[in-house]
């Protein structure tokens, strides 16, 4: 059952020259704005971005990641893409949506790149160029802990299994032999209805997981991993923005602010 995704291999973005980014629009309700702080750096030409904004589609249900708090989205894809755009000269502006409109958002130019714990796949490279990833993930099952009929992975078959729509959880169980899948737009809507006996195991990212777990007494996470996978910005295919970005995250990494930014959100 466990296969190792192909999609995991980052790849260096050569991007041409397309000024995707100035078109954005914005047209998407960015009612949950956070504010890009520090000052145009060394990365890139910073000087034809003085003043504008980047869109940032996101699904603010994905703690540690993305969630609102105090009316605010805030996590570790929202410091992370701040410190992007301050490198950058930008101004952050998060618009909040379901996971799998983030993609089109991108495409059509709404925003200006997606950030979403989304994991790099082949399938998604059709669509977006990813960035160098920033950070692994593993999926896991979720399940009761009393009287669960998946202890493993491999019980998965047969069985009916809730997973976020769109996400990589929903691509594997669908290729789970026998099992029924209930698609949720949501990841705690997927583990309450595992609570409620709807479901008989959730599929989802490890650190979200852990955080619904913690809101949901009763619940578990198996030991028997799921998925590696790795985690990416997303933007237009072409987007000169995409070696910005990966400059920018090399900086990040260098300088060890995602460290720094991942340690204040998971503590392990
Ligand atoms: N990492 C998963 C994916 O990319 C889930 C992301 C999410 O639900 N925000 O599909």
């Amino acid at each position: 059952m466990k296969k190792i995704l192909s999609a995991i291999l980052a790849s260096a973005m050569i991007c041409a020259s397309a000024l995707a980014f100035g078109a954005c629009s914005g047209g998407s309700s960015s009612d949950k704005a956070s504010d890009a702080t520090g000052s145009a750096a060394s990365t890139a030409d910073s000087s034809t971005a003085e003043g504008k904004e980047l869109h940032m589609a996101t699904n603010a249900a994905f703690e540690p990641y993305e969630f609102v708090e105090g009316g605010k989205v805030v996590g570790i894809d929202a410091e992370i893409a701040e410190a992007i755009c301050g490198k950058l000269g930008y101004k952050l502006v998060i618009d909040d949506m379901d996971f799998d409109a983030i993609i089109t958002a991108v495409t059509s130019g709404k925003a200006d790149f997606g950030m979403a714990g989304m994991t790099i796949t082949d399938e998604r490279k059709q669509s977006v160029d990813f960035t160098d990833p920033y950070t692994n993930a593993v999926q896991v099952i979720i399940v009761n802990e009393k009287d669960s009929v998946v202890a493993k992975a491999d019980d998965l078959a047969g069985k009916t299994i809730g997973v976020q729509m769109g996400t990589t959880g929903d691509i594997y169980v669908s290729d789970v032999e026998g099992a029924k899948v209930e698609r949720f737009n949501k990841g705690a809507d997927a583990v309450l209805a595992l609570t409620q006996g709807k479901v008989d195991a959730v599929v989802i990212d490890n650190q979200p997981a852990k955080a619904f777990v913690a809101q949901n007494p009763g619940t578990k996470i198996l030991d028997d991993p799921f998925e590696n996978e790795e985690y990416a910005i997303c933007l237009k295919k072409g987007s000169e923005l995409t070696a910005k970005f990966n400059d920018a995250l090399k900086e990040l990494k260098t300088d060890g602010t995602i460290d720094t930014i991942i340690k204040k959100y998971i503590s392990e």
